[in-house]
């Protein structure tokens, strides 16, 4: 025998976005219940793991919503639903506020503006995963106490499978606990589940040919069961193709202190990676999660390297929170470095000749102002390219870091799901990562993990209510 529930709503997943949904419904009278996989007070999810910074397209998520609505449209080159990113650019801000009136505390992260609003405490400045006590864990406990206090539930080691239909209408879910049937009848269902980053086959889909050789850079517990769920009984899915992460040292395949930290964005976008052939094959101007999106797409994932010199490794290499130079080194990741690029092309056991063309045609891009005539052209409005010239060479072999994926459920400005038809599926809504329609485009533009989770939240709470109060 199984065990039944009838709850007003229910959630599947204790992330931000799943924990927010359920805090706020109980606030608002109803009956909520949260669906966690994980079986541990403690379990693993990228809100546990997260750097904690709330912004929108890297800004302060206080700037005027007119601005952030820009900013998505730029960063985007357009891909993002309009309502999608109206709602995200009005109620980051709000969500902010609401975790504040929680008791969850905030610090300035840095200098820059889009780190006003970090999670405290925040993240150590050390390489590796250090999750324990940091602000994302400390949050998810205050609002699983939150939850409980006011009267709602979270089902931990929970797995939610099937979504529970009647008459095209969404009334509850079916799931497994320790191997016995759960169902779970509600009002409404929230799919809030975290992305598909963890589901191979789902990678291999839309993604990547070799979904295996990429570095889980987050919990790795997307697995997608809310966008199957969803997309069995109709669900439209949005901009599938995109993923967010960062490069790393391909050591961090089997070195965890080269994961989540330190990345190796900032050394890539000032030198040039190279294939297996030692040709450069993308833009290395348009940023890190760009990169990790193109050699996420390689037949081999694993066959890029980074190459740059000393100038890069003692200017760029030194930039952003947790630089490459030092954190690498002391990380352990092998660095081969060499007086000249034949003798690192023959560490690298490259084609002989072949990196040493590829640097010069680059340097004398660079030199001539003309990186936009290369094969791969590289754009310099955002990140400067440097000549690779200046002795030693050094070069890092990569892997592409999956935080999650953009893509996902396609929703309204209400939080929604959408069916084929552009029609909401009635009774079923998504928030955080499981949705698409937000991040991608053609340069994978990412706007912000935290916003994308978090904003969505409390209007979905409220929309369930109001429909309540209605029926
Ligand atoms: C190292 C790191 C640093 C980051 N830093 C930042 C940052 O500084 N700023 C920023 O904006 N973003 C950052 N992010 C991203 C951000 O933290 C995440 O995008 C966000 O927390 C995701 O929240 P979520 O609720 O959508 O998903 P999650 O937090 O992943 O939660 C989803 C939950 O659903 C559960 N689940 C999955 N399937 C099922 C199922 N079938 N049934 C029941 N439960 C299920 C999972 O176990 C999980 O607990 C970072 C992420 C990482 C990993």
């Amino acid at each position: 025998m199984g065990e039944s529930y009838n709850f007003d709503a229910a959630i599947v997943g204790g992330g931000i976005a799943g924990m927010m949904t359920g805090v706020r419904l109980a606030e608002l009278g109803l009956r909520a219940a949260v669906l966690e996989q994980g079986g541990q007070e403690r379990y693993p999810c990228n809100t546990r793991y997260t750097g904690g910074a709330f912004h929108v397209c890297f800004r302060s998520v206080n700037d005027p919503e007119a601005a952030l609505v820009e900013a998505i449209a730029q960063g985007t080159r357009g891909a993002a639903s309009a309502e999608v990113a109206q709602a995200v650019a009005k109620d980051t801000r709000t969500a902010v506020r609401w975790l504040k009136d929680k008791g969850i505390k905030f610090i300035k992260g840095g200098a820059d503006a889009w780190r006003e609003n970090t999670l405290a405490p925040p993240l150590l400045v050390r390489p590796g995963l250090h999750w324990e006590g940091r602000g994302g864990d400390v949050m998810l406990r205050t609002l699983a106490g939150r939850l409980q206090e006011l009267g709602g539930t979270l089902l931990l080691g929970t797995r939610a499978k099937r979504l529970r239909m009647d008459g095209g209408r969404c009334t509850g879910i079916e799931a497994e606990r320790q191997g016995r049937a759960v169902v779970v009848d509600a009002g409404s269902v929230v799919l809030c589940d975290g992305g598909f980053q963890a589901n191979l086959a789902l990678l291999r889909e839309f993604v990547s040919p070799a979904p295996e050789k990429l570095k889980q850079r987050g919990a790795a517990t997307g697995g997608g069961d809310g966008l199957q769920m969803a997309r069995e009984v109709g669900a439209k899915l949005v901009g599938m193709e995109n993923i967010y992460g960062h490069l790393l040292a391909r050591e961090a395949m089997h070195n965890d202190a080269l994961w989540p930290f330190p990345m190796l964005d900032h050394v890539c976008t000032a030198g040039i990676v190279v294939d297996g052939a030692a040709r450069r094959f993308m833009d290395e101007g348009l940023g890190g999660v760009y990169m990790t999106n193109c050699i996420a797409r390689l037949h081999d994932p694993l066959a890029a390297t980074v190459v740059y010199d000393e100038t890069i490794w003692n200017g760029p290499a030194r930039d952003f929170i947790l630089p490459a130079n030092p954190n690498l080194i002391s990380a352990g990741a092998t660095i081969l470095k060499s007086p000249d690029l034949t003798g690192l092309a023959a560490r690298l056991g490259l084609p002989q000749g072949a990196l040493e063309a590829t640097v010069a045609e680059y340097n004398a891009a660079v030199d001539a102002g003309q990186t936009m005539q290369l094969a791969f052209p590289r754009t310099t409005s955002t990140y400067k390219a440097y000549p690779v010239r200046q002795q030693p060479f050094y070069a890092v072999q990569l892997c592409a870091g999956i935080t999650f994926t953009m893509g996902g459920l396609a929703i309204d400005g209400t939080g929604r799901v959408l069916g084929q038809n552009g029609e909401p599926l009635p009774g079923l809504y998504a928030a955080g990562c499981t949705t698409g329609g937000l991040d991608g485009g053609p340069y994978a533009g990412y706007v912000g993990g935290l916003a994308k989770s978090s904003a969505y939240a409390l209007r979905i709470a409220g929309h369930i209510a109001a429909g309540r109060r209605v029926s």
